[in-house]
């Protein structure tokens, strides 16, 4: 039995894709190893969105080719955006790596693997195969905890942002069908799932390609009525795919976390236009008061792309205005990155790097300001939190998150007293607020059913 040992950089969505990949291959007898020592194959799903991320797959896909100097008996096989974006180009330049295969290959990659160990390095070449969309059917291995997982909706984006290259890379928007998605939601729930977050490149767009009666609003109305997942989160929502309805849903059903991530990308009306963001702060500030009017309590998350050509200290300064405003829970900040291929590396002025750092700093000291006045509201409140474990800080502590708070991006809940087991979600009465996690004890069911939680 071949082995293989699988590095997955990049997004959630990326995730996914890599667990596929590790579905179709040990479905197919292949065995996953811990240590690229072992493996007869090793395989780098790369992210390739922008610079950082191209530097950081290269970074590992040549350490991984160190692997295997001196045994020829070795393969190196690299799959994903960095390949779909790059192609024959990264193929020259990179002689160390035997397959190079883009972001449509999962599904046939047993079959390139077995060829490669067939043939060697005659079978060295790079598979671009057409745009696909997995589906239920594609056999996947969870690696995330057993009692959360990603759920991916669609494949691919229509909107264009003039500064992303995701579009060229993933392709146009491919939405799964209702069906699809409930069978695998299904799966999930049975290995044992509690927590589902819907991940798209934008959630709002589900179902546009497809038919009127495909939509968020559907997929979430099935997932209430045809599985008792517990925890359902939504991510990745574009500010103007927000309806009525969709807050409608989220009010009346507390198995939808009060929770959504927007990213806004900018609030400045005249950089929004450049970035071909189809919004302006008037319909941002309008929108959120929409959201609140229907959801008082819900958290909000959104992400700031800031240093985008021609950006002014005008227009980065709206931005912390709105953010003192607005009062958001979790706020991601990052540097414009100029990205060839992309239309935005045409503008002009381009803004130096470092005001560029010093306006993310800045952004992000104020917001960590912000999100500990912020999380002050919790103290005092018995939260439902969903268990995670050990804590990375002090294994005195036990670790989880309430529902305002995604897995991976935002902060958690130190657990001081009391014991629980990964997936278990318990009644903790908050007694302290950090800057972005909060402090607690376990209460005991009784004392847990007074509960006072954030309704
Ligand atoms: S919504 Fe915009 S930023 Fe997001 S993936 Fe689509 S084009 Fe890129």
């Amino acid at each position: 039995m071949a082995s293989f040992y699988l590095v997955s950089l990049g997004c959630a969505k990326n995730l996914v894709d890599s667990e596929v990949i590790i579905g179709g291959l040990t479905g197919a007898g292949w065995r996953l190893v811990d240590e690229a020592e072992e493996a007869k194959v090793l395989i780098v799903n790369t992210c390739g969105f922008i610079q950082s991320a191209v530097r950081e797959a290269i970074d590992e896909i040549l350490a991984m080719a160190r692997y295997k100097e001196g045994d020829r008996e070795k393969f190196l096989v690299v799959v994903g955006c960095l390949v779909q974006r790059y192609g024959q180009k990264l193929a020259d330049e990179l002689s160390e790596v035997d397959l190079f295969v883009g972001t449509e290959g999962q599904e046939g990659f047993a079959g390139l693997l077995d060829e490669l160990l067939l043939r060697g390095e005659a079978a060295r070449r790079l598979v671009l195969p057409g745009r696909s969309l997995m589906s239920s059917a594609s056999p996947r291995v969870l690696t995330t905890p057993s009692y959360r997982a990603w759920l991916k909706i669609t494949e691919g984006c229509n909107n264009h942002c003039s500064y992303c290259m995701i579009p060229a890379i993933r392709g146009e928007l491919r939405s799964r069908s209702l069906d699809d998605l409930i069978i695998e939601a299904q799966r999930l729930e049975t290995l044992g799932v509690r927590e589902l977050s819907l991940i798209a490149q934008d959630s709002t767009a589900y179902g546009r390609d497809l038919s009127p009666d495909v939509s968020l609003e559907a997929l979430l109305r099935r997932l209430l009525s045809e599985t008792g997942i517990p925890w359902l989160r939504l991510l990745y929502l574009y500010p103007t795919g927000i309806s009525d309805d969709l807050l409608s849903i989220m009010a009346d059903n507390s198995r939808i976390m009060p929770y959504l991530d927007l990213p806004m990308q900018h609030v400045s009306d005249r950089v929004l236009r450049a970035m071909n963001r189809r919004y302006d702060k008037r319909q941002l500030v309008a929108l959120l008061e929409r959201i609140r009017g229907k959801l008082p309590h819900i958290a909000l998350r959104t992400t700031f792309l800031v240093g985008f050509p021609g950006e002014s200290i005008e227009d980065f300064l709206e931005i912390e205005e709105f953010l003192r405003d607005q009062q958001l829970d979790h706020v991601g900040v990052f540097a414009y990155a100029r990205e060839e291929g992309a239309p935005s590396a045409r503008l002009k002025p381009q803004v130096p790097a470092r005001e560029k750092k010093r306006r993310v700093s800045r952004l992000l000291k104020l917001q960590a300001e912000l999100s500990a006045r912020r999380l002050e509201r919790f103290v005092g409140k018995v939260e439902p939190v969903l268990i995670e474990g050990v804590s990375s800080e002090s294994d005195l502590l036990l670790q989880g998150r309430t529902r305002f708070q995604a897995p991976e991006v935002d902060g958690c809940v130190l657990i001081n007293d009391g014991m629980a087991n990964p997936g278990d979600i318990v009644q903790v009465l908050i007694t302290e607020a950090m800057t972005y996690d909060l402090l607690g004890g376990i209460l005991d069911e009784e004392e847990g059913r007074k509960g006072n939680a954030v309704p």
